[in-house]
């Protein structure tokens, strides 16, 4: 039986998989609409973040949220979450086992939500999802196919922040993702034209073809 998110995060609560059980404050499972459309994927809470119990609360989370209104959206109407759940110490990247001890919350997650578009935000992120060795600043600008999802990959607003801010060009490029966000989930949520198909008849007890599986996976 399918868990809630509810469920799923009160049980990440205690999580002691990965060393970085030793050093959070808490875990940070995710924020926002457990049946959203649209669905963040980040990197790994920050200090803020540790603190407070939830993703992209500082800065760049600030961040976030101001690109989100752009487009007509709140925080309370995507799903936020990160690769990790627990602060690595100092901010370090990710290490190979701690990714690979939380993707199973990552996983269920995403199962659970069912989003029809995800923002992978940042190298990290996009290149865990979507199993690349390229880097954000040529992934991003498009919407790539991922289990039966798109997946649209874009900068992280913390990079923004440090790079050259709302002047610069990867600003733009930002805004510009956040288009693209915009009309893929305004086209994934546009009913399916009904195609009238001719009859075909069907002898009793035949087999109906399965759905794509991969569609079951997540
Ligand atoms: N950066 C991230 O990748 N995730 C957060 O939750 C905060 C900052």
């Amino acid at each position: 039986m399918t868990r809630t998110l509810a469920e799923v995060a009160a049980e990440a609560a205690t999580c002691t998989r990965c060393r970085l059980a030793e050093g959070r404050t808490q875990v940070v499972f995710g924020v926002g609409n457990p049946a959203a459309d649209l669905l963040f994927i980040g990197e790994a809470p920050g200090f803020h973040e540790d603190r407070q119990g939830e993703p992209f609360v500082g800065a760049a989370g600030q961040l976030l949220t101001r690109m989100l209104g752009g487009i007509g959206l709140r925080r309370e109407d995507v799903y936020i979450t990160n690769v990790l759940r627990c602060r690595p110490p100092g901010n370090r990247d990710p290490l190979p086992d701690e990714i690979e001890a939380c993707t199973p919350w990552l996983i269920e997650t995403i199962s659970i939500v069912q989003p029809s578009v995800i923002v992978t935000l940042g190298n990290f992120a996009t290149k865990f999802v979507l199993d690349t060795p390229r880097g954000i600043t040529s992934m991003r600008g498009g919407v790539y196919g991922w289990h039966g999802r798109r997946v649209i990959p874009t900068f992280h607003p913390a990079a923004i922040l440090h790079g050259g801010g709302e002047k610069s060009r990867q600003f733009l490029e930002l805004q510009d993702d956040f288009t693209l966000i915009r009309k893929t989930l305004d086209a994934a949520r546009a009913p399916v034209e009904p195609v009238r198909a001719a009859p075909v008849a069907v002898a009793p007890g035949t087999p109906v073809a399965a759905e794509d599986e991969q569609l079951e996976l997540f």
